[in-house]
């Protein structure tokens, strides 16, 4: 059985052993001029992908308002390189959760309470 471990790195279930857990991205909106290439990313955060990208139409705000001008914009998908989504932590899935407690269930009345025994599900 795998030592429980924090969601620093991608953690491993502890019933089963498993890696799991998808990264904990943010999303930063990105726009840049038609038929050029889309800004660099200069931030710390690991940059994976951008997505969506599609054309839009921005109206000039100044004193020409009603000028619009199109423009690209997309999705930028970025991680820090250490956290990752674990909604079952410290298990993988709740599937693995509920082998877990019907194993820790049975070990603990078998011998206490034969009559609680369930059957084996596993
Ligand atoms: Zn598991």
């Amino acid at each position: 059985m795998a030592k429980p471990s924090k969601p620093s790195t991608r953690p491993l279930c502890v019933h089963c052993g498993n890696k799991y857990g998808s990264r904990k991205t943010t999303d930063e909106r990105i726009e840049w001029d038609e038929g050029t290439q889309p800004p660099r990313y200069t931030g710390n955060l690991l940059h994976l992908r951008d997505r969506w990208p599609h054309s839009i139409v921005v109206k000039d705000p100044g004193p020409r308002d009603g000028v619009a001008t199109r423009k690209m914009t997309a999705t930028r998908e970025l991680w820090d390189g250490i956290s990752y989504y674990v909604p079952y932590y410290p298990f993988c899935t709740l599937r693995c959760a509920l082998g877990y407690a019907r194993k820790a269930y049975q070990k603990e009345y078998e011998h206490v309470a034969p009559k609680h025994k369930a059957p084996n599900h596993s």
